[in-house]
């Protein structure tokens, strides 16, 4: 299903046709490119056991008989408004009504929690086109992403295909390809530097979304890569939305404050670090947990022919962790991404239905033999990934040695975490 097929094999294209390649244009460099990129992809076999198959079947029965929407829930629409207001409300209160820097303090957190609250349910669901059956819709609110800082279409690229198709595979999922300085996988060198990386990722997280915001997203649309794949540059309405997304979140967040507060430029850069550090920690640390922890697989493709052992229904439900399901405060702010093996099993479902389904999904998975981790609360969740991280940074301290495959990277059983 996702292998696509390829006349040009990249064995021939690339010791062979590098020279010529040179003197292409740069549209057809770029699809030669991409189809020897397709050919390096993981394939996944067919759902031979119908798991995929039944579980569709009972979530769509669930769904028909008691009536819930997969898109375009009131719930949703109710959710943004409140979202948009505490964002608005926050800004206002941050740039014309503050006098003390312990109010700013305060503000600038409600700010950053806001937008995060935009990127983890308004831009998240439209990203994926759970929001609404109507496309413009959400291409308006993925759009949030951009007012944010950073670009709905790298985004897409990243998440929707990258991350979603491949999660946790080594090299392919971009989420888990954090640079030298990060290793999250047991198949990725190791480097002295990652003794410590379980004390030094944390304020990493911080300056992610600052480099998104102000550098990366350049690089990458300028490079037309994102790490290791080459990805089509934004052209016509896309690369407008992607200037216009910068310049209106620069301006929002810092030409506005500067002329309209008239606060010295520091002080405004103060507080805008002090908001993308905020951002950066609340969205990687919730990412993170889904999948950067103990009780995820990372499984790698064969090498000869890059086939992966799993479906890829099956390998969604082994590389994914779901947290503090009980939680109704957790997944409303975190746009059910508390509920991630719900969603990347069914990413185009609106996540207000995620802790409806997650019965049928846990019970599917039992009887089908697929293991389904969940950590009861974020605090176990969060321990988690830190000793994740440890394991990562110092494998002859632990039980997994560099290059090995963990030791649940093969368990078939339904686990639950406290
Ligand atoms: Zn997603």
């Amino acid at each position: 299903m996702l292998a696509v097929p390829n006349p040009l094999s990249s064995k021939v294209i690339e010791p062979t046709l590098v020279s010529l390649i040179e003197g292409l244009t740069p549209t057809f460099r770029e699809q030669l490119s991409k189809h020897a990129d397709e050919d390096r992809r993981p394939k996944f076999p067919r759902d031979d056991r119908g798991f995929q198959t039944e579980l569709k079947r009972r979530v769509s029965t669930f769904m028909h008989e008691t009536g819930r929407r997969e898109r375009d829930c009131w719930q949703m629409y109710l959710k943004t408004a409140i979202i948009i207001a505490w964002y608005a409300a926050s800004y206002l209160l941050l740039v014309f009504v503050v006098q003390h820097w312990w109010e700013a303090l305060l503000a600038t957190v409600s700010l950053a929690c806001a937008l995060a609250a935009v990127g983890f349910n308004i831009q998240h669901d439209a990203g994926h086109g759970a929001y609404s059956n109507r496309p413009w819709i959400n291409k308006l609110a993925a759009f949030g992403l951009d007012l944010m800082g950073a670009s709905s279409y790298l985004w897409h690229w990243k998440h929707v295909v990258f991350h979603h198709t491949y999660v946790n595979v080594a090299g392919v999922d971009t989420d888990i390809e954090l640079g030298g300085i990060v290793r999250l996988t047991p198949t990725q060198r190791l480097r002295a530097v990652h003794h410590w990386q379980h004390l030094y990722l944390f304020p990493l997280y911080g300056i992610m979304a600052v480099r998104w915001h102000l550098w990366g997203d350049f690089k990458e649309v300028a490079t037309g890569r994102l790490g290791p794949h080459p990805i089509p540059r934004p052209k016509g309405w896309d690369l407008f939305l992607f200037i216009a997304g910068k310049a209106v979140s620069i301006g929002i967040v810092i030409v506005l404050p500067l002329v309209l507060s008239g606060h010295p430029w520091w002080i405004v850069g103060i507080y805008y670090f002090i908001m993308t550090a905020v951002i950066g920690v609340i969205l990687s640390i919730v990412f993170q947990l889904a999948h950067c922890v103990e009780e995820a697989d990372f499984p790698m493709p064969t090498d000869e022919t890059l086939r992966m052992e799993a479906s890829w229904a099956v390998h969604q439900v082994q590389t994914t962790v779901d947290f503090s399901r009980k939680s109704r405060l957790l997944a409303w702010y975190l746009g059910g991404l508390n509920f991630q093996i719900e969603h990347h099993l069914f990413p185009r479902i609106c996540h207000i239905n995620y802790p409806a389904i997650s019965g049928i999904v846990e019970k599917t998975c039992r009887e089908y033999g697929v293991k389904y981790s969940v950590h009861t609360t974020f605090l176990a969740g969060l321990r988690s990934h830190y000793r994740w991280l440890w394991r990562m940074g110092n494998p002859a301290r632990s039980s997994v040695k560099p290059g090995a495959i963990p030791a649940n990277a093969c368990s078939n059983h339904a686990l639950a975490r406290d």
